[in-house]
């Protein structure tokens, strides 16, 4: 089984918590708060591995958790951080949103992406002793870990994909030509996953060359096994489209050439659009009285597309194929990457009566659910970041309740990592 799409659901480590802890020592009164704080929660971390070539390793598992960070101690000492999870995908794995399809990253170039960042630790009391505030009773929770639904899709890197009828001679043409060695058989259906191959042409100039199980009518409404498959010819810069010119199954090669057009067309007009060159195959078959390859050579030009007689059974006209291919890479595009288009909704604020509020002196230290979502969104060092958080926390009564509770102006309000000072 061949698997190259699979939902799964991944969640950063939640931070630890900070420690309240005052130092104690023999004959020293009324030591300092030295509560440590919590460690940072694992990321979760997507890797390429060259040894890859399909999402098969997520069938089963289709949730990833990466570690908590430990709670901060007393003595100043920080929790452990989670350790990251790294998850592995075949290089040409596009990773994208699950509720909006939304490319997060394609895994082409790059490495290694933070998909889901872990939690932020809480802070130790240690960080909030102040003149006035010389006992601080309080600590922060950490904040949770990132989470999201992603899709992970592989789409093959490759230059040129072959597409056609099953039977037509895709997988032979591959292995003539290149180190691939793809099943090949005489009924329709042979190729169950795709196969890629290099191919070397002169003067060391290289190429990837993709062959696809075979699309057949009505593939493109999810019919036959071809549908799952057009996605690896996606990035493709060159279609070779390859039809059996001896009509040695009964079908007519006019035709052929038709309705996987149609396939195309109906699955992708982008990919329908891309540059398409014809091999005419199996024309040691052509019988000598058979009009086929005139007639198919002048519906394809008709079409402004160049036909290439070849066998790939004898190799007669593969190595020129190949040559000429080779030839129209150097003046096209490179392979497809995806751009990113993912925009992180961000966190709203919820209700201020969800919302904990503790009170130390004239320190009002803020909780909840929300509100750690809330804060993780935000980038302090930014204007519109804060504009945004402060309008949040307006809009969930948080003021008017701690109006209600008595703070004056001058308070701490201490929310996470952040305090501020309350003005009305
Ligand atoms: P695919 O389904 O398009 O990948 O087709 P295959 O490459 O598996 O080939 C299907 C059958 O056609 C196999 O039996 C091949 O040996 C045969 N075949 C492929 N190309 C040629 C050719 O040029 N001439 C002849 N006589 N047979 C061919
Ligand atoms: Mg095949």
């Amino acid at each position: 089984m061949f698997v190259d799409k699979v939902k799964i659901f991944v969640k950063a480590g939640n931070g630890g918590n900070g420690a309240v802890a005052f130092h104690r020592e023999k004959y020293v009164a009324a030591g300092g708060p030295d509560g440590g704080d919590g460690g940072q929660g694992g990321s979760i971390v997507v890797k390429v591995d060259d040894n890859m070539s399909t999402l098969m390793d997520f069938r089963y598992k289709r949730k990833y958790q990466a570690a908590a960070g430990q709670n901060g101690e007393g003595g100043r000492r920080a929790g452990k951080r989670g350790e990251n999870l790294i998850i592995k995908v075949p290089r040409g794995t596009v990773i994208k949103d699950a509720g909006t399809g939304a490319v997060i990253q394609d895994m082409s170039e790059l490495e290694e992406f933070v998909l889901c960042k872990g939690g932020r630790g809480g802070w130790g009391n240690k960080h909030f002793a102040t003149p006035t505030r010389q006992l601080p009773r309080f600590a922060k929770a950490g904040l949770p870990g990132e989470e999201h639904e992603v899709i992970l899709e592989l789409k093959l890197l490759a230059d040129v994909g072959l597409v056609g009828f099953p039977n037509v001679g895709k997988s032979t043409l591959l292995s003539v030509s290149s180190n691939a060695h793809p099943k090949i058989a005489n009924y329709h259906f042979t190729t169950l996953f795709p196969n890629l191959g290099v191919i070397w042409v002169d003067d060391g100039v290289s190429f990837v060359m993709a062959d696809i199980p075979g699309i057949i009518e009505g593939a493109a409404e999810g019919a036959g096994l071809g549908h799952d498959f057009l996605r690896h010819i996606d990035r493709c810069r060159l279609i070779v489209h390859v039809v059996d010119a001896s009509g040695s199954e009964g079908r007519d090669p006019v035709e052929d050439f038709e309705k996987i057009n149609r396939e195309l067309a109906e699955y992708s007009p982008e990919l329908a659009a891309r540059p398409m060159i014809v091999a005419a195959n199996k024309l040691d078959l052509l019988p000598p009285e058979s009009d086929n390859l005139e007639r198919l050579r002048a519906h394809v030009e008709a079409a402004g597309l160049e036909l290439y007689e070849i066998s790939a059974a004898t190799t007669q006209g593969t190595r020129q194929l190949m040559r000429t291919i080779a030839g129209k890479l150097q003046e096209l595009p490179p392979v497809i990457i995806y751009q990113a288009e993912y925009v992180k909704p961000l966190a709203e604020a919820g209700e201020a009566e969800d919302l904990s509020i503790e009170h130390f002196g004239d320190t009002w230290v803020i909780s909840g659910q929300w509100l750690a979502q809330l804060i993780n969104d935000i980038n302090f060092a930014d204007y519109e970041s804060r504009n945004y958080f402060d309008r949040q926390l307006r809009r969930s009564g948080l003021f008017t309740k701690l109006e209600e509770m008595g703070i004056r102006d001058g308070d701490t309000v201490s929310i996470y990592d952040f305090e501020f000072d309350y003005e009305r």
